[in-house]
C-alpha cells in the first residue's frame, strides 16, 4: 500500500535546498509512495490540507459550482472563521446552501478545535535540521510534526543539528533523532531497503512544491567527497561526517537529474575538503565530462516541455502544476511578445481557467500544451548560452595547495574559488594559495573569515585588509564574508549571543552594523573598504567603539558634527578614565545610564550611545527631518546612510 510521506524543512531562511530531504524523496518515490514536501507556516499547511478535503466534499454536494475556484476564500474562512470570510465564500450561490453551510462549519471546527490532531494522516514524516541557533523553530517544527504522523516511531529527524545534539533534541521532544549521513542501506525505514539513500540522486521537483525560493538554486548539488582530514575545533564536520570518503561518483547522478528535471547551469559541490582526496584527478575529469570545462556554456532547456512531460508521467503533480502555472504567468508578461500575442496568451489562460493556481488542473495543462508550446519555443529560442561554473561552496584548504592540485583545479571553471582564511596565523599559507591560483589563471575568489572565536578584532581587520590589497596588487576579485563564530555545543549554541574571549557585545554589534551597510560582503575597492572599516587599525578600533547610530548613519552624523564632538570627548579621557568607561560601553546596554555610573562625565558620553537612535526613526523629530534634508541633498548616494 502506498504510504503518505511528508517531508518538512523548518521555516528558517537558508540559501541551499535540503539535499537530505531531496534524496529521501527519491527513496520513497522509488518505493512507490506519495511524497509531499513543505517549508513554511505549518498551520497554513494544515489549513491547506483541510481546505482540500472541504473542497472535495463541497464539489460532491453541489457539482454545479466549481468550489476549487473558491479554495482561497474557504481557506481564509477555515483559518479565521469571521462572518465576512464566510460571506466571501458565496454559499448562497448554491441551491444546496442548506447542506453546504454545516460542512463549512464542520471543517472550520475541525481546524479550530484541533480535530486534525486526533486524525493524523501521514504514515511517515521526515524533518530536517540545520544550524544549532535555529533551535527554537526546529523544536517547534518537530513538535508540530508529532501531531501529523500516525505513529511517532515513523517520525524521523535528521540533518546537522540532529547529528550535533541528538540528546538535547530527544530531551526536548521525546524523539530520538538520526545522527550522521545515510551512507549505508538504512533499515529503520524499511527492513528490506536495498538503497544507500545518501547515494541516491536528488528529487529536484519537490522544490517546486513550495513558495520559498532558495537563493542558490539552478545548480546541480552534490558531494564528490565526504568528511575532512582535519579536526578544527570550531567546525562541525568532524562530528557530522567523521570518516573521510575520498571519492563519490557524481556523473550518474548528474545525468539522471538532467534527464528527469532538466539541465542546470552550475555545479555546486558541498565537499568539505576536496583537496585532501587522492582521487582529485579523477574527480576533476568527471566534472569536465559532465560539461564543466572552462568556457563551457549552458543553454536553458525549455522548462515548459519538462513540466508538461513530467505531469504526463505523473512525476510530481503538485510540483508541476505549480511550475506550469508559474511559467504561463511569467511568459504572459514577457516583452519579447507583441501586445497581440500577450493578449492571446492571456485569453487562452482565462478560457482554460489557468489564471489562478487554485483552478489549474493537470488535465487542462496537458490538453492545452500545444496551444502554448509555440510561445515557449519562441521564448527559449531567444535565450543565449551562459557560462557555467563550479563552486566548492564549503571552501578549499589553503594548506593543501601545490602546483599539481592547482593545475587540476584550473581545468574546471571554478567561480569563485573559496579559500578558507580562518586564522591570521595562516597568512603566508593563504597568500601562497592565492598566488598559485592566480598564476594558473584564476581571478575570482571568495572567502569566509571566521571571527569571534580565538581571534582578536584586529585579526579580522588585518585579514580584510590583506584581501583588499591583494585585489589591487593582483588585479583579481576577492570577496570577503566575515562569519561570526557560533558554538555548536553547550551554552549559546541555541542562540546567537556567544561572545568570543577577545570580543564584547559592542564590538560584535559594530561589526554587524558595518556589514549591514556593506550587505555582508567586502569586495574590491580600497576607498570603500577604508570608509567602512577604517583606513588603519586605529580607525578600525575607533569604529568598533563608536555609537552604533553614528556607525549606521556615518555620513549624516559626521555632517552635523556629532561624531566629531563624541571623538573629542573620548580623546580627552585619561587612561584611567578610559579603563573605567570602556567596560561600560562594551556591555552595549545603554537603557539605564544612571544605574551604571554616578560619574557625570561618563554619563554624558554614554548619552551619545543612548540618544538619537529613537529620534532618527521618529518621523516627528527634528533629527529625522534634518536627516531627510541631508539625504535629499546627497541624492541618497551614501551607502551607509541609506541603510535605515
Ligand atoms: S579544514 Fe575545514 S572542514 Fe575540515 S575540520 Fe577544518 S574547518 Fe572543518
Amino acid at each position: 500500500m502506498k504510504r503518505n510521506v511528508l517531508l518538512i524543512e523548518p521555516n528558517y531562511k537558508n540559501k541551499f535546498p535540503p539535499i537530505g530531504l531531496m534524496k529521501i524523496a527519491t527513496y520513497f518515490k522509488l518505493r512507490g509512495d506519495n511524497v509531499v514536501f513543505f517549508k513554511g507556516d505549518l498551520k497554513d499547511f494544515v489549513i491547506g490540507q483541510i481546505t482540500d478535503d472541504c473542497v472535495e466534499k463541497l464539489n460532491h454536494l453541489d457539482k454545479t459550482i466549481d468550489w476549487k475556484l473558491r479554495a482561497d476564500k474557504i481557506f481564509t474562512y477555515i483559518k479565521y472563521g469571521r462572518k465576512s470570510d464566510l460571506a466571501n465564500v458565496g454559499v448562497n450561490d448554491s441551491d444546496y446552501a442548506i447542506l453546504i453551510l454545516p460542512w463549512l462549519e464542520y471543517f472550520r471546527n475541525y481546524y479550530r478545535k484541533k480535530e486534525y490532531e486526533k486524525h493524523p494522516k501521514w504514515d511517515w514524516v521526515g524533518v530536517t535540521t540545520l544550524f544549532t541557533f535555529h533551535w527554537d523553530i526546529t523544536i517547534e517544527t518537530i513538535e508540530f510534526a508529532k501531531l501529523l504522523v500516525k505513529d511517532k516511531k515513523n517520525l524521523m529527524v535528521g540533518g546537522v543539528l540532529a547529528s550535533l545534539q541528538p540528546d538535547e533534541i530527544e530531551k526536548a521532544t521525546g524523539i530520538r533523532p538520526f545522527s550522521g549521513t545515510l551512507h549505508t542501506p538504512y533499515k529503520d525505514i524499511d527492513e528490506d531497503n536495498p538503497y544507500v539513500i545518501d547515494n541516491l540522486s536528488l528529487d529536484y521537483s519537490i522544490l517546486d512544491e513550495i513558495d520559498y525560493e532558495y537563493a542558490d538554486s539552478g545548480a546541480f548539488y552534490g558531494y564528490s567527497t565526504r568528511g575532512c582530514i582535519r579536526r578544527c575545533p570550531f567546525c562541525a564536520v568532524p562530528t557530522l561526517e567523521p570518516v573521510y570518503q575520498s571519492y563519490l561518483p557524481i556523473s550518474e547522478r548528474i545525468k539522471r537529474t538532467q534527464h528527469i528535471y532538466g539541465d542546470q547551469q552550475n555545479l555546486l559541490l558541498m565537499d568539505n575538503n576536496i583537496l585532501a582526496s587522492k582521487e582529485l584527478p579523477q574527480i576533476i575529469e568527471e566534472i569536465r565530462s559532465c560539461g564543466f570545462f572552462p568556457g563551457a556554456k549552458f543553454i536553458q532547456p525549455n522548462l515548459y516541455i519538462i513540466a508538461i512531460r513530467n505531469l504526463r508521467k505523473g512525476i510530481n503533480d503538485r510540483a508541476y502544476i505549480r511550475k506550469s502555472w508559474k511559467l504561463l504567468k511569467e511568459i504572459n508578461d514577457l516583452k519579447i511578445f507583441s501586445e497581440k500575442e500577450r493578449t492571446e496568451i492571456y485569453n487562452l489562460r482565462e478560457k482554460n481557467s489557468l489564471l489562478h493556481l487554485e483552478t489549474c488542473t493537470k488535465e487542462t495543462l496537458i490538453s492545452t500544451y500545444k496551444d502554448f508550446a509555440k510561445y515557449f519555443e519562441k521564448r527559449y529560442a531567444r535565450l543565449k548560452g551562459k557560462l557555467r561554473y563550479v563552486d566548492f561552496n564549503q571552501g578549499v584548504d589553503a594548506r593543501l595547495f601545490n602546483e599539481e592540485r592547482v593545475s587540476l583545479l584550473a581545468q574546471i571553471p571554478i567561480r569563485p574559488l573559496r579559500i578558507a582564511f580562518d586564522d591570521i596565523k595562516m597568512k603566508d599559507i593563504y597568500l601562497r594559495a592565492i598566488t598559485l591560483s592566480v598564476n594558473h589563471g584564476m581571478k575570482d575568489f571568495s572567502n569566509y573569515l571566521l571571527y569571534n572565536f580565538k581571534d582578536k578584532p584586529l585579526d579580522l581587520y588585518r585579514r580584510l585588509r590583506i584581501n583588499v590589497d591583494l585585489c589591487e596588487e593582483l588585479n583579481v576579485s576577492i570577496y570577503s564574508f566575515p562569519m561570526k563564530y557560533h558554538p555548536i555545543r553547550d551554552e549559546h549554541s541555541h542562540d546567537r549571543d556567544y561572545i568570543g574571549e577577545h570580543w564584547n557585545r559592542k564590538y560584535i554589534r559594530a561589526v554587524q552594523a558595518i556589514l549591514n551597510a556593506t550587505k555582508g560582503k567586502i569586495g574590491r575597492g580600497v576607498s570603500f573598504f577604508e570608509k567602512a572599516f577604517g583606513k588603519n587599525e586605529e580607525e578600525f578600533m575607533e569604529l568598533l567603539i563608536m555609537p552604533e547610530t553614528f556607525l549606521l548613519f556615518r555620513f549624516f552624523f559626521e555632517h552635523i558634527g556629532y561624531t566629531q564632538k563624541w571623538r573629542k570627548e573620548m580623546s580627552e579621557l585619561s587612561d584611567e578614565e578610559r579603563n573605567e568607561l570602556y567596560p561600560l560601553i562594551f556591555n552595549n546596554d545603554f537603557n539605564h545610564i544612571e544605574d551604571i555610573t554616578d560619574n557625570e562625565k561618563y554619563r554624558h558620553i554614554l548619552t551619545y550611545y543612548k540618544n538619537y537612535r529613537g529620534d532618527i526613526a521618529d518621523h516627528n523629530s527634528a533629527l529625522y527631518k534634518l536627516k531627510k534634508e541631508f539625504d535629499q541633498s546627497n541624492n541618497n548616494t551614501n551607502e551607509n546612510d541609506s541603510n535605515e
